[in-house]
């Protein structure tokens, strides 16, 4: 796509996803005068309430996917653990961004690691293991405390165990079957921060502020703006992320999670090829928030400046916390139209101004 060939108004988005990051995609895609056809093999796929087309079939089913490909002028993903196949499929018909190459280095931690590595970025130290056994040879390289990731199809902290001791090794590896993971540093970090940041597809970059982010079991509570981090470290950490996506020719919004530690260094957490929990604070702290910028960015539409015109809080409303939630107008709400509030599951979130 040159620059003169912007994506008309009206033209079809195709998002391969459709959870409550494909359901606020779909929003701003409406929003810039586009149509939306959200394809997930979840019929109740949330994106699906707010979506002029859909397509309910699994993703490795062929001639869905092409007739997917063929009703719609450019295709983006909201999720990493989409096939890489399903992308090839499509990229043979339409333009598919971010590329397969990103979404096959960022859905796994193993190959994620190695990148970051080779582009001589810190991040925790770690190795890899594909069985059992390697899984316990593993400390002879590594000293505990450890934490065990599976290295493919995790969020919000599923698929990882901690562990404490060369003792409890043996019982966490016989958790997870023989499957590839990695064995990280567990990291004794002063905060969290996130970088979200869009690259368009003539290698201009905008990006937002790092927000400061909470977890709690692995799963995001709240982000905020400003960080608590010195404006010198703020700039290590967008310096960081440009080198990421210009290294991989990335189109589109990516968010990337830091660790600071103790001695106030970063080390890179992981990537994630998409918009990003931790940029939710964006849609009331920028006039281009992180779903819009995403939408204009691979549809050839000039990207805005990340610029915080506002001191933002988001929280998350997790699990049944859904039913008891106030209303109230001091914050700006977010729900995400899903029928099963699980304990921990995201519903919604909503953002305050600081
Ligand atoms: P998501 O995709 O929802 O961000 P995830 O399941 O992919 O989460 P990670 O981001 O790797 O998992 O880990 C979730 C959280 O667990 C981190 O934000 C951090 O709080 C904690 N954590 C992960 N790795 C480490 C580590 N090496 N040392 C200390 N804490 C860690
Ligand atoms: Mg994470």
């Amino acid at each position: 796509m040159s620059e003169n060939k912007k994506l008309p108004i009206g033209s079809v988005i195709g998002i391969l996803g459709g959870g409550q990051l494909g359901r606020l995609l779909s929003i701003s895609a409406s929003q810039l005068g586009f149509k939306t056809h959200i394809f997930d093999p979840d019929p109740k796929a949330p994106a699906k309430q707010v979506t002029n087309l859909s397509s309910t079939f699994d993703y490795k089913d062929k001639r869905a996917l092409e007739n997917f490909a063929n009703s719609v002028d450019v295709i983006t993903f909201e999720f990493e653990n989409i096939p890489v196949e399903t992308i090839q499929i499509c990229a043979e018909l339409t333009s598919v961004f971010p590329n397969v190459n990103a979404l096959s280095i960022c859905q796994d931690r193993t190959n994620e690691k190695k990148f970051l590595n080779e582009m001589n970025i810190p991040s925790s130290p770690f190795v890899p293991a594909k069985s059992f056994q390697e899984i316990l040879q593993s400390v002879h390289v590594l000293e505990p405390p450890l934490i065990l990731k599976s290295s493919r199809f995790g969020y919000d902290g599923k698929g990882q165990k901690i562990i404490y001791s060369k003792e409890e090794i043996e019982g966490a590896a016989s958790e997870f079957n023989d499957r590839p993971v990695i064995l990280e540093k567990l990291i004794d970090f002063n905060l969290e921060i996130s970088i979200i940041i869009c690259r368009d597809m003539f290698g201009k970059i905008a990006v937002f502020d790092p927000a400061e982010n909470l977890h709690e079991n692995g799963i995001l509570i709240e982000s905020k703006v400003p960080a608590s981090i010195p404006f010198s470290l703020a700039s290590d950490a967008i310096l960081i992320a440009s080198k990421i996506v210009n290294a991989l020719e990335y189109v589109g919004v990516m968010g990337i999670e830091f660790f600071v530690t103790k001695e106030n260094k970063l080390l890179v957490n992981e990537l994630a090829p998409r918009v990003h929990n931790s940029g939710h604070w964006t849609q009331s702290g920028c006039l281009i928030n992180q779903f819009e910028q995403h939408i204009r960015a691979i549809s050839g539409w000039p990207i805005g400046n990340g610029k915080r015109h506002s001191n933002v809080l988001m929280q998350n409303v997790l699990g049944s916390n859904v039913k008891l939630l106030d209303r109230n107008s001091n914050s700006s709400t977010n729900i995400y139209g899903k029928d099963d509030p699980k304990d921990g599951r995201k519903m919604g979130h909503k953002n305050y101004i600081r």
